[in-house]
């Protein structure tokens, strides 16, 4: 069975530059570098999303969303599909890689961390620092809190959340998800990406799959635990399907990678674009969207 990365930029309204996709591209070579080298696909998602995270042009590490107070507080989270063995961050504060500090917390007894250790536990490692948000970011914040009647429309508008799913050579298979949130959120908001089930899944004996979207609607149907164990009973793509029309149903938008047991691939999301790519032996494939399951 081939080995397999995927990876997503978010699902949302906004089309993705060419600057977005290129750094798509590149997150997926690096990736994929690490699984040619015989790396866990569990360390080349951690790779793959670290590459997004330092960009700073999409929605975790670098370029995380500001909360409503001007804090940047970004969440991440990895599951390993071989063990179930799975790592969170919640809100962590001045730390560029979130998604480094949730690999630490995998080797701790505990599966969630919120700042107030996880970035105890990332400085001890001596993960790099995230640079003060600059006043561009600062002043684009302040438009939005002058526009406080259309933070529910923003809300559901401006995604850009990063995740990624991997195969590896053993055939086992990983997930793993970065981002600070979503525009005109209130301090201390968590959405569903640090949360196991919600934002994330792996298990090599079914699949591994990555949510992107509304991250209250994606709790609440605990998405990626639930289109995880359907697809044991139906086909991947009717399983997703199925999955995104109730997101949808309950006022939600979302998007997923996910990888089958079989080896197969799906990329679904409801929103018009969500950029996204996967590399194979066969070569490297980025788009903006896949408009066919809207
Ligand atoms: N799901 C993320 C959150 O709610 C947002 C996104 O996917 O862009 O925090």
């Amino acid at each position: 069975m081939n080995m397999l990365l995927a990876v997503h930029c978010g699902a949302g309204d906004r089309k993705p530059t060419k600057k977005h996709l290129k750094t798509l591209g590149r997150a997926l070579e690096i990736g994929y570098k690490k699984l040619i080298e015989g790396a866990k696909a569990l360390d080349a998602v951690v790779a793959a999303i670290a590459v997004l995270e330092d960009s700073g042009i999409f929605n975790a590490g670098a370029g995380g969303i500001l909360q409503m107070d001007g804090a940047r507080r970004l969440d991440a989270s990895l599951m390993d599909g071989s063990d179930l063995n799975a790592g969170s961050v919640i809100g962590l504060e001045g730390i560029r890689n979130p998604i480094k500090a949730a690999r630490l917390v995998m080797d701790l007894p505990h599966v969630m961390l919120t700042n107030l250790g996880a970035h105890k536990i990332a400085l001890a490692h001596h993960l790099e620092p995230l640079e003060t948000p600059s006043g561009k970011i600062m002043a684009k914040l302040e438009k939005i809190r002058r526009t406080d009647t259309e933070t529910g429309e923003l809300y559901k508008r401006y995604f850009s959340t990063v995740g990624a799913v991997a195969r590896d050579s053993e055939r086992n298979v990983a997930a793993g998800a970065s981002t600070g949130g979503v525009v005109a959120m209130l301090p201390g908001r968590v959405g569903d990406t640090p949360i196991i089930g919600a934002g994330v899944y792996a298990d090599t004996r079914f699949g591994a799959i990555s949510c992107t979207g509304t991250g209250e609607h994606i709790i609440r149907m605990s998405l990626a635990k639930e289109i995880c164990m359907n697809i044991r009973n139906m086909p991947p793509r009717a399983a997703a399907r199925l999955s995104l029309k109730n997101i949808v149903s309950i006022g939600g938008n979302a998007g997923i990678i996910l990888l089958t047991e079989d080896g197969g691939a799906v990329i679904m999301h409801t929103t018009p674009y969500m950029a996204s790519g996967y590399v194979t032996k066969r070569g490297c494939f980025v788009w903006e969207g896949m408009h066919s399951d809207k």
